[in-house]
């Protein structure tokens, strides 16, 4: 069967289970969850994928809130590749689903559902896999599953995120690599009149951090980004302060480039340290990589998001590339593993950007559900173009094997 034939199986599919579609949009909207506390959300997507025919295996990865849907189920005869796509599902403190990963989760099944039913009628000897993935706001739940071995042998992976309107559609987001760290000083108190020289003051520890890395400021490039806030220093003015907390974020537009400006950071945090004789205990979060789009993957992504709705417009593939977006997602490590995109696209939140409260709400509308089912159709065609086309396949492959992942083996930006 051609796949011509074999998208329109798929869309149609998904146009027959859009009101299903529609009520797990709305479901997972109504009921936030916030990283691996997605029980809800974990139930309602395996439920509907186990009753249209995947295997599902729920807990995937020894994580309680991930799963992993394989289409056709428990068939050992298929010797083709495998496509894949994620879903997210987490949602933000207070605010609910402020980042859409409602919508996340929508387009994915929906990808997925129209994918497995031209695989079925037109007998494709390939799979597709639908991964639910926990906790991307802040949890890392890709980074577990990637090292639990998730995305071993697969042709590809795929997923989307929603913007509002003051983005832009982007099929070659490219985002920052980074990560966040607790920060202690501990030192040793004293009375601050009376014996000043017996204590070991912490507040100057962290004072010396927040100073030396907003000098550092001066030498980083543009596109390098160090946050930060002190948590606490001492209460009482007469006692030299014992322990002083800070939380950090860094961030870098490239792995590589990220590995210079966190040795740069530690040697800020050391130096404070050793000025004041503080002991120094940090905790850094697991790292999260910029987004390697895949263009083979998005070049197609793009054709078949406009044949599936005639509203989405993109700028030049250059605009696209040069426009890199300054938040990171653990959906940039997965891009360094397989060869992978992340479109963005926009659904109409004028009043407010993601991650906001205004956004929350235009990720409910049937507009942004619209837009998101058109994305979930297109993320389905490019899947089946991976299963069936061996020379697009080829080319997917590539590209992905000539990219320099090198930074990636450095267990110091892990
Ligand atoms: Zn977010
Ligand atoms: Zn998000």
């Amino acid at each position: 069967m051609d796949i011509k034939s074999l998208q329109a199986i798929s869309d149609a599919a998904i146009d027959e289970t859009n009101d299903a579609l529609r009520e797990i949009n709305l479901s997972l909207h109504n009921n936030p969850e916030l990283m691996y506390e997605e029980h809800h959300a974990h139930k309602i997507l395996t439920d509907l994928l186990e009753a249209r025919g995947f295997d599902v295996e729920r807990g995937a990865f020894d994580i309680p809130t991930a799963f992993k849907a394989t289409y056709p189920p428990r068939d050992g005869a298929v010797s083709g590749r495998t496509a894949s796509i994620n879903l997210e599902y987490d949602a933000l403190k207070d605010i609910g689903h402020a980042c859409g990963h409602n919508l996340i989760a929508t387009a994915g099944l929906a990808a997925a559902l129209g994918a497995a039913a031209a695989i079925k009628k037109g007998k494709i000897n390939g799979r597709i896999i639908a991964f639910g993935t926990p906790a991307e706001e802040g949890g890392g739940g890709k980074i577990k599953m990637i090292r639990a071995g998730a995305y071993k042998d697969l042709a590809c992976n795929l997923m989307v995120h929603p913007m509002s309107d003051r983005s832009h559609n982007n099929a070659y987001s490219s985002t920052m690599c980074g990560s966040e760290l607790n920060i202690e000083y501990i030192g040793k108190p004293a009375h601050a009149m009376a014996a000043p020289w017996d204590g070991v003051n912490a507040m100057d520890a962290v004072t010396i951090l927040h100073t030396a890395v907003g000098l550092l400021r001066q030498q980083i490039m543009p596109s390098d980004r160090i946050r930060g806030v002190i948590l606490s220093t001492g209460e009482q003015s007469a006692v030299i302060p014992e322990r002083a907390r800070a939380r950090y974020c860094v961030r870098s537009a490239s792995l590589a480039r990220y590995r210079v400006l966190k040795q740069k950071f530690v040697n800020c945090l050391e130096a404070a340290a050793l000025a004041t004789g503080c002991e120094l205990r940090t905790s850094w979060l697991p790292a999260y990589w910029d987004i390697r789009t895949n263009d083979p993957l998005a070049d197609r992504y793009v054709h078949h998001v406009q044949r599936t709705d005639e509203t989405s417009v993109f700028r030049s593939v250059l605009e696209q590339k040069y426009d890199r977006d300054c938040y990171s997602t653990d959906q940039g490590n997965v891009t360094y593993v397989l060869p992978s995109i992340h479109p963005t696209f926009v659904i109409h939140s004028p009043e407010g950007s993601v991650h906001t409260r205004e956004f929350t709400a235009a990720a409910a509308t049937d507009d942004a559900h619209r837009r998101t089912v058109a994305q979930g159709k297109a993320m389905a065609a490019v899947a089946l173009e991976v299963l069936v086309d061996d020379a697009f396949a080829a080319e997917v492959k590539a590209q992905y094997d000539a990219m320099d992942l090198s930074a990636a083996d450095d267990p110091f930006v892990q």
